[in-house]
This record gives structure tokens, C-alpha cells and sequence, in this order.
């Protein structure tokens, strides 16, 4: 065992730890796991825990199924959600291995994530993310299903429920506190029942971890409290959806910031620059991770402080990409703003990641930032400025996808045919479905 595998046992020992609930995330970026007597933990360390691969979304056909799960003693952490009667239980998250080859399995998202983060590494960079995922807390009804009534509104009109979500919040900061996260800033968002939790920025591998980590607390803590707490992008029509900015930067291997560059009217290196580029040439392609849901397309419409164009800025929130105000060098950064919080962590970051740096590596020059509301441009004066639209619709996107060689490489073989084809068969089961405003506005018209 290495001496952070030992350091796990001695935690396990010490804090009473049942269960260990091994992780990982499917190409959905659902999080499953195994869970096992917390005394397995040792030959998890050692042989590794088998499982079925066959069952899980996106991952191997029948007669390849056996996969082993290699926990990463890094992500141990205990559980917060226990209640007194019941023994801790502890998780670690793991990377996938194919059992016929001993390899990496290249379905894991966590592999596709590590893998552009080692080319990073070789062009003599780490990558630093931080995402600001935003919810919806709803109540539940009765039988404790998810309603679209939200927490601090609806029906009430009081003091108390106000106080209910902020409740609500705390105790999910607990939580996280206690998971090891450090809580920067919560907020009740613009819109009704919405909030936000952000978290301090890690290496992208650990930011993905913790995004899994966030969804899946928040959630829990928040059905404790009755509540429904949902990161799906557009629950109601014609407010503010939910979005996961994520922001992100290079280090070079001197520990500097690579974004960094004071001489610069921007504060941007040109290798900031180039990467911003990267991510915007190769936008379309990259919304269809980071935006991977039917629902995702009404969150990217006009009016409601979500992208539509493929656009940058230093001021303005209506652009894709934005450069945050940064009070020390080492916060410079840019701002992709397009993200939402149904995507799958590791895939996003590891699109964005792959077209930043293809952006570096062709040495890409950024389109000069626009400075003014892109959401009251007409056609014309987007045109003049050279401003592309975002896709309008998952089926839109995924086409854009399919012809992008740069992001399906960066997600490998694997995971780019079964994301394509999940993702197709997503649109077209959406495309025949008769939808409640069809129904409202036709069946009585006709
Ligand atoms: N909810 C907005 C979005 O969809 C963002 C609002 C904000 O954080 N300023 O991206
Ligand atoms: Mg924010
Ligand atoms: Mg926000
Ligand atoms: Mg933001």
C-alpha cells in the first residue's frame, strides 16, 4: 500500500467507517457506485473491486463487461449525511481499468479528463477550474415526488419559506464543509428558489470530482429538508435557468499564472488569448457536452444572462467567454459561461481543455472582445461584427460535434460514439413527442 492508501485505512479505523461506497460516473455523467464493507478496503486498494460493466450507460456491450474500479485514495471522504443510529460510510472515487487489458478503460470520463490534462502537462502547463453550478430547490408533494413549485415562493407568500431555503442552503454548506470542500460565497440567484454554491478552484481532475461530489449532496441535503434540489438547466419557462460557469487557467511548471500578462489592455497572455480563441472556434462542437440535454437549449436564449454568441468580453455577461476582473495575477482567468450543471464534468472540462489548447498550439488570435449587449445586436451589426450563433437545439449540436476531429480526438473513440449516439437517439425521442404548450395552443385553435 502507498502511504496515502495507509492514511485511508487509519481514517477508516479511526472514524468508525462501514460502508465505502466506491464511484465513479457513467458517460451521462449519472454517479453510480459500489458499495462495499468498509473492511474490503485494502483489497480495493490492492486487486481493485469488480463489477458489471455491461449495465451501465455508455460503457461495454455483454461479452466485454467485466471492468475493475480502482478506488483513488486522494477522494476519500466521509459521508455527511448519516443520521446518529447509523455507522459512518465513507467514498472514494475511482478510475475505471478493463480487466482484459489491465488498461485505463477509455469509456471512463475520468480517463477522457485525464488524458488532456497529461497534454497540458507536456505542453508544460496544469489546469486550474473552478465551475459556479446553479440549482433550483422545489418542494415536494405529499408522496415525495419533485413539484416545480419553488421553496421561498408559491403558495406562501410569508417570511418563513424564505427562511426555509436559506436553511436549506446552510445546512448543505455543512455538508459539502464537511466533505472537505471550502465554501467561497452562497447566494440566492435571480430567479425564484434558485441559489447558488460556489467552491474554491482545484486542478481540473479534482474540480470535476467535487462538481460530481456537489450534485450529489446537494441533492441529498436537500431532500432531508423535503425539498427537491434539481440542476436541470431551464425547469421554468421565462426566468433565469440554471447555469455552470466554469472558469478556468493554465499554470506553467513555475508555478506562474499563464494567463497572466500586465502589458496586455486585458491582463491576457497571448497564450490566454490563443486558448480563449480555441474555445470559441471550436464552440458548437463543445456545446453539445457542455450542454447536453433537450433542455440545456432553452437556458441559451436571449434575455435571460445566459450565451447565445459565440462572442468574448471583458464586461459584458451576454458573451460566451468572459474575463473576469482579477484582483491579483495569479486570479487571471477566463470565464466560459456557456456550461450548464446537467453536463458530465470530466467531459466538459475535457472539451474545453482540448480546444484551449489546440487553440495555443495552432497559435489562434483572438477576435477583438465585444463590449456592448450582444442579446440587442440585429443580424446585420452580428454579421458585421463576425458573431456566430450558438446551436439552437441538441440536434444542432451534436451535428456540430460530429464534424469537430479536434473535440471527438480529445474525447477519444469510445466515449464520442456512444455520447453521439445517446445524444441522437435523445433528440429524436423529443422531436415526435407532442409537447403541453402543442397541446394548449392547437387543440382547441383546430
Ligand atoms: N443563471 C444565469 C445563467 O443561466 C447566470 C446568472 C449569473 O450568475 N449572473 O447562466
Ligand atoms: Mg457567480
Ligand atoms: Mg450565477
Ligand atoms: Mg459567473
Amino acid at each position: 500500500l502507498t502511504s496515502e492508501e495507509q492514511a485511508v485505512l487509519d481514517e477508516i479505523e479511526e472514524k468508525d467507517v462501514d460502508f465505502l461506497r466506491l464511484q465513479f460516473t457513467d458517460i451521462l455523467g449519472t454517479v453510480k457506485n459500489v458499495a462495499v464493507p468498509a473492511r474490503q478496503a485494502e483489497k480495493a486498494f490492492t486487486e481493485g473491486i469488480y463489477f458489471d460493466g455491461s449495465s451501465i450507460e455508455g460503457f461495454v456491450r455483454i461479452q466485454e463487461s467485466d471492468m475493475r474500479l480502482k478506488p483513488d485514495p486522494e477522494t476519500f471522504a466521509v459521508l455527511p449525511w448519516r443520521t446518529d443510529d447509523q455507522a459512518a460510510a465513507g467514498r472514494m472515487i475511482c478510475d475505471v481499468i478493463n480487466t482484459s487489458t489491465g488498461e485505463p478503460f477509455e469509456g471512463d470520463p475520468r480517463y477522457v479528463l485525464k488524458q488532456a490534462i497529461d497534454r497540458a502537462n507536456k505542453m508544460g502547463y496544469t489546469v486550474n477550474a473552478a465551475p459556479e453550478p446553479e440549482f433550483f430547490l422545489f418542494e415536494e408533494d405529499e408522496d415525495g415526488y419533485a413539484t416545480t413549485e419553488t421553496a421561498d415562493h408559491g403558495g406562501y407568500f410569508d417570511l418563513a419559506p424564505k427562511d426555509l431555503a436559506s436553511d436549506v442552503r446552510r445546512d448543505i454548506i455543512y455538508g459539502l464543509e464537511n466533505m472537505g470542500f471550502e465554501i467561497e460565497a452562497s447566494h440566492h440567484e435571480v430567479a425564484q428558489g434558485q441559489h447558488e454554491i460556489n467552491f474554491e478552484y482545484d486542478d481540473a481532475l479534482s474540480t470535476a470530482d467535487n462538481v460530481g461530489t456537489f450534485r450529489t449532496v446537494v441533492r441529498a441535503i436537500a431532500a432531508q429538508h423535503d425539498q427537491h434540489a434539481t440542476f436541470m438547466p431551464k425547469p421554468i419557462p421565462k426566468i433565469n435557468g440554471s447555469g455552470m460557469h466554469t472558469h478556468i487557467s493554465l499554470m506553467t511548471e513555475d508555478g506562474e499564472n499563464a494567463f497572466h500578462d500586465e502589458s496586455d489592455e486585458f491582463d491576457l497572455s497571448d497564450t490566454a488569448h490563443s486558448f480563449l480563441a480555441g474555445i470559441l472556434e471550436h464552440a458548437p462542437a463543445i456545446t453539445a457536452v457542455t450542454n447536453p440535454t433537450v433542455n440545456s437549449y432553452k437556458r441559451l436564449v436571449p434575455g435571460y444572462e445566459a450565451p447565445v454568441y459565440v462572442a468574448w468580453s471583458d464586461r459584458n455577461r451576454s458573451a460566451l467567454i468572459r474575463k473576469p476582473a482579477a484582483r491579483i495575477p495569479a486570479a487571471s482567468r477566463i470565464e466560459a459561461r456557456f456550461p450548464d450543471p446537467s453536463c458530465n464534468p470530466y467531459l466538459a472540462l475535457a472539451a474545453l481543455i482540448t480546444a484551449g489548447l489546440e487553440g495555443i498550439e495552432k497559435d489562434l488570435d483572438a477576435p477583438d472582445p465585444v463590449r456592448e449587449n450582444i442579446y440587442e445586436f440585429d443580424e446585420e451589426k452580428r454579421e458585421e461584427y463576425g458573431i456566430e450563433t450558438l446551436p439552437s437545439n441538441l440536434g444542432e449540436a451534436v451535428d456540430a460535434l460530429e464534424e469537430d476531429e479536434v473535440i471527438l480526438d480529445g474525447l477519444g473513440p469510445h466515449i464520442s460514439e456512444k455520447f453521439v449516439e445517446a445524444k441522437t437517439q435523445e433528440f429524436e425521442e423529443y422531436l415526435v413527442d407532442v409537447s403541453q404548450w402543442e397541446i394548449d395552443r392547437y387543440l382547441e385553435t383546430y
